[in-house]
Protein backbone atom coordinates (compact mmCIF):
# COMPACT_ATOMS: atom_id res chain seq x y z
CA UNK A 1 0.00 0.00 0.00
CA UNK A 2 2.62 2.39 0.79
CA UNK A 3 4.89 1.93 -2.44
CA UNK A 4 1.53 2.23 -4.58
CA UNK A 5 0.69 5.76 -2.41
CA UNK A 6 4.34 6.39 -3.26
CA UNK A 7 4.09 5.96 -7.08
CA UNK A 8 0.72 7.33 -7.26
CA UNK A 9 2.36 10.39 -5.81
CA UNK A 10 5.14 11.12 -7.89
CA UNK A 11 2.59 10.48 -11.04
CA UNK A 12 0.53 13.27 -9.73
CA UNK A 13 3.20 15.82 -9.13
CA UNK A 14 5.07 14.26 -12.28
CA UNK A 15 1.56 15.43 -14.30
CA UNK A 16 1.33 18.44 -11.76
CA UNK A 17 5.32 19.63 -12.58
CA UNK A 18 5.03 22.78 -15.05
CA UNK A 19 5.38 22.42 -19.05
CA UNK A 20 8.94 23.97 -20.09
CA UNK A 21 8.58 27.32 -21.95
CA UNK A 22 10.06 28.00 -24.81
CA UNK A 23 10.63 30.82 -26.68
CA UNK A 24 11.47 30.16 -30.59
CA UNK A 25 14.41 32.48 -32.22
CA UNK A 26 13.79 33.22 -35.37
CA UNK A 27 15.43 35.74 -38.05
CA UNK A 28 17.29 35.42 -41.36
CA UNK A 29 21.38 34.17 -40.52
CA UNK A 30 23.69 36.58 -39.18
CA UNK A 31 20.67 38.42 -37.53
CA UNK A 32 22.20 37.51 -34.42
CA UNK A 33 20.04 34.64 -32.91
CA UNK A 34 23.08 32.71 -31.54
CA UNK A 35 24.87 35.98 -30.14
CA UNK A 36 22.12 37.46 -28.32
CA UNK A 37 20.70 34.06 -27.16
CA UNK A 38 23.95 33.90 -24.88
CA UNK A 39 23.16 37.11 -23.60
CA UNK A 40 19.39 35.85 -22.92
CA UNK A 41 20.90 32.93 -20.86
CA UNK A 42 23.62 35.08 -19.05
CA UNK A 43 20.70 37.67 -17.38
CA UNK A 44 17.26 35.52 -17.33
CA UNK A 45 18.63 32.01 -17.03
CA UNK A 46 17.26 30.39 -20.07
CA UNK A 47 19.32 27.24 -21.42
CA UNK A 48 20.36 27.74 -25.29
CA UNK A 49 19.70 25.16 -27.63
CA UNK A 50 20.94 25.99 -30.83
CA UNK A 51 19.36 23.18 -33.46
CA UNK A 52 22.07 24.15 -36.17
CA UNK A 53 24.69 23.28 -33.39
CA UNK A 54 22.60 20.42 -32.14
CA UNK A 55 22.79 19.10 -35.98
CA UNK A 56 25.92 19.69 -36.48
CA UNK A 57 27.17 17.71 -33.42
CA UNK A 58 24.69 15.08 -35.05
CA UNK A 59 26.67 15.57 -38.27
CA UNK A 60 29.70 14.61 -36.32
CA UNK A 61 28.77 12.12 -34.30
CA UNK A 62 30.38 8.41 -35.24
CA UNK A 63 27.65 6.07 -36.33
CA UNK A 64 25.01 8.63 -37.39
CA UNK A 65 22.88 6.89 -40.02
CA UNK A 66 22.02 10.45 -40.97
CA UNK A 67 25.66 12.80 -40.63
CA UNK A 68 25.93 12.67 -44.48
CA UNK A 69 22.14 13.77 -44.96
CA UNK A 70 22.78 16.62 -42.50
CA UNK A 71 26.18 17.66 -44.06
CA UNK A 72 24.82 18.21 -47.31
CA UNK A 73 21.33 20.35 -46.22
CA UNK A 74 23.42 22.35 -44.59
CA UNK A 75 26.28 23.37 -47.44
CA UNK A 76 23.59 23.86 -49.75
CA UNK A 77 21.46 26.07 -47.34
CA UNK A 78 17.92 23.61 -46.88
CA UNK A 79 15.97 22.35 -44.31
CA UNK A 80 16.70 19.47 -42.66
CA UNK A 81 13.81 16.79 -42.47
CA UNK A 82 12.04 17.42 -39.68
CA UNK A 83 11.72 14.03 -38.46
CA UNK A 84 15.73 13.91 -37.95
CA UNK A 85 15.39 17.91 -36.05
CA UNK A 86 12.81 17.16 -33.94
CA UNK A 87 14.17 13.96 -32.00
CA UNK A 88 17.40 16.12 -31.57
CA UNK A 89 15.62 19.07 -30.03
CA UNK A 90 13.33 16.16 -27.72
CA UNK A 91 16.24 14.50 -26.60
CA UNK A 92 18.12 17.43 -25.81
CA UNK A 93 15.29 19.47 -23.74
CA UNK A 94 14.17 15.40 -21.87
CA UNK A 95 18.17 15.00 -21.34
CA UNK A 96 18.63 18.99 -19.59
CA UNK A 97 15.84 18.94 -17.73
CA UNK A 98 16.46 14.98 -16.42
CA UNK A 99 20.54 16.57 -15.59
CA UNK A 100 18.43 19.35 -13.73
CA UNK A 101 15.26 19.91 -12.72
CA UNK A 102 15.34 23.88 -12.45
CA UNK A 103 15.98 23.71 -16.71
CA UNK A 104 12.32 24.89 -17.80
CA UNK A 105 13.19 27.96 -19.93
CA UNK A 106 14.58 26.85 -23.17
CA UNK A 107 15.61 29.16 -25.84
CA UNK A 108 15.50 27.62 -29.25
CA UNK A 109 17.01 29.21 -31.79
CA UNK A 110 16.85 28.77 -35.90
CA UNK A 111 14.05 26.48 -35.41
CA UNK A 112 10.83 26.21 -36.61
CA UNK A 113 12.31 27.02 -40.28
CA UNK A 114 9.50 25.81 -42.58
CA UNK A 115 5.73 24.93 -42.13
CA UNK A 116 7.08 21.02 -41.90
CA UNK A 117 8.84 21.83 -39.05
CA UNK A 118 5.75 23.84 -37.11
CA UNK A 119 3.95 20.84 -38.31
CA UNK A 120 6.44 18.47 -36.50
CA UNK A 121 6.90 20.73 -33.30
CA UNK A 122 2.89 20.56 -32.78
CA UNK A 123 3.28 16.85 -33.09
CA UNK A 124 5.34 16.21 -30.67
CA UNK A 125 5.64 18.97 -28.57
CA UNK A 126 1.99 19.91 -27.93
CA UNK A 127 1.16 19.35 -24.44
CA UNK A 128 4.58 19.33 -23.67
CA UNK A 129 5.85 22.43 -23.93
CA UNK A 130 4.40 25.61 -23.54
CA UNK A 131 5.77 28.69 -26.57
CA UNK A 132 5.73 31.45 -24.88
CA UNK A 133 6.52 33.66 -27.99
CA UNK A 134 8.68 33.94 -31.00
CA UNK A 135 11.49 36.64 -30.52
CA UNK A 136 12.42 37.54 -34.16
CA UNK A 137 15.85 39.48 -34.97
CA UNK A 138 14.52 41.56 -38.03
CA UNK A 139 17.94 42.58 -39.65
CA UNK A 140 19.03 44.02 -43.00
CA UNK A 141 19.78 41.11 -45.53
CA UNK A 142 22.91 43.03 -46.60
CA UNK A 143 24.26 43.60 -42.65
CA UNK A 144 23.21 39.90 -42.38
CA UNK A 145 25.37 39.00 -45.05
CA UNK A 146 28.57 40.90 -44.47
CA UNK A 147 28.26 39.36 -40.58
CA UNK A 148 28.48 35.85 -41.57
CA UNK A 149 31.12 36.58 -44.19
CA UNK A 150 33.41 38.76 -41.72
CA UNK A 151 32.48 35.78 -38.82
CA UNK A 152 33.69 33.15 -41.49
CA UNK A 153 36.90 33.51 -40.45
CA UNK A 154 36.88 32.46 -37.23
CA UNK A 155 33.47 29.99 -37.13
CA UNK A 156 34.98 27.41 -39.29
CA UNK A 157 31.33 26.91 -40.74
CA UNK A 158 30.88 25.27 -43.83
CA UNK A 159 28.22 27.27 -44.76
CA UNK A 160 29.77 30.68 -43.78
CA UNK A 161 30.65 31.13 -47.51
CA UNK A 162 29.25 33.76 -50.39
CA UNK A 163 27.36 30.69 -52.44
CA UNK A 164 25.98 28.71 -49.15
CA UNK A 165 25.06 31.89 -47.64
CA UNK A 166 23.17 33.20 -50.90
CA UNK A 167 20.91 29.99 -50.76
CA UNK A 168 20.37 30.08 -46.79
CA UNK A 169 19.04 33.43 -47.80
CA UNK A 170 16.94 32.00 -50.36
CA UNK A 171 15.47 29.45 -48.17
CA UNK A 172 14.86 32.01 -45.17
CA UNK A 173 13.03 34.45 -47.49
CA UNK A 174 11.18 31.28 -49.30
CA UNK A 175 10.69 28.91 -46.09
CA UNK A 176 11.42 30.70 -42.74
CA UNK A 177 9.74 34.10 -43.46
CA UNK A 178 6.61 33.16 -44.13
CA UNK A 179 6.77 30.97 -40.52
CA UNK A 180 7.37 34.34 -39.21
CA UNK A 181 4.25 35.96 -40.90
CA UNK A 182 2.08 33.68 -40.02
CA UNK A 183 3.03 33.97 -36.15
CA UNK A 184 2.89 37.97 -36.27
CA UNK A 185 -0.50 36.93 -37.25
CA UNK A 186 -1.52 34.96 -34.65
CA UNK A 187 0.15 37.84 -32.21
CA UNK A 188 2.57 35.48 -30.90
CA UNK A 189 6.14 37.92 -32.41
CA UNK A 190 8.30 39.99 -30.36
CA UNK A 191 10.05 41.42 -33.11
CA UNK A 192 13.49 43.45 -32.26
CA UNK A 193 15.40 45.90 -35.12
CA UNK A 194 18.56 43.49 -35.04
CA UNK A 195 20.69 45.76 -37.47
CA UNK A 196 22.71 47.70 -34.87
CA UNK A 197 25.43 46.70 -32.64
CA UNK A 198 25.18 43.95 -30.23
CA UNK A 199 24.66 46.03 -26.49
CA UNK A 200 22.11 48.21 -28.83
CA UNK A 201 19.86 45.18 -29.46
CA UNK A 202 20.34 43.40 -26.32
CA UNK A 203 19.01 46.63 -24.82
CA UNK A 204 15.94 46.55 -26.83
CA UNK A 205 15.38 42.91 -26.23
CA UNK A 206 14.97 42.89 -22.48
CA UNK A 207 12.04 44.24 -22.42
CA UNK A 208 10.58 40.84 -23.81
CA UNK A 209 11.92 39.04 -21.04
N1 LIG B 1 19.02 23.74 -39.88
C1 LIG B 1 17.88 23.03 -40.18
N2 LIG B 1 16.84 23.05 -39.30
C2 LIG B 1 16.86 23.77 -38.15
C3 LIG B 1 18.03 24.50 -37.85
C4 LIG B 1 19.09 24.46 -38.74
O1 LIG B 1 17.79 22.38 -41.21
O2 LIG B 1 15.87 23.75 -37.42
C5 LIG B 1 20.17 23.65 -40.83
C6 LIG B 1 19.99 24.49 -42.08
O3 LIG B 1 20.62 23.83 -43.14
C7 LIG B 1 20.70 25.78 -41.72
C8 LIG B 1 21.88 25.24 -40.93
O4 LIG B 1 21.36 24.13 -40.21
O5 LIG B 1 21.08 26.52 -42.85
C9 LIG B 1 22.53 26.21 -39.98
O6 LIG B 1 21.59 26.66 -39.05
P1 LIG B 1 21.96 27.77 -37.96
O7 LIG B 1 20.69 28.12 -37.24
O8 LIG B 1 23.13 27.36 -37.19
O9 LIG B 1 22.41 28.99 -38.89
P2 LIG B 1 21.97 30.48 -38.89
O10 LIG B 1 20.61 30.57 -39.46
O11 LIG B 1 22.02 30.97 -37.47
O12 LIG B 1 22.96 31.12 -39.74
MG1 LIG C 1 23.05 30.48 -35.24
Amino acid sequence: MAKFTATFARRILLNMAKLPDVVFVLGAPGAGKGTQSKRIVEDFGYTHLSVGDLLRAERSRDGSAVGRLIDTCIREGQIVPIKITINLIKKAMTDLMELDNNKSSFLIDGFPRNEDNVKGWTTHMEGKANVKFVLFFDCDLEICKKRCLDRSQSSGRVDDNEESLNKRIQTYLKSTKPIIDQYEKEGKVRRVDASGSVGEIFEKLKTFF
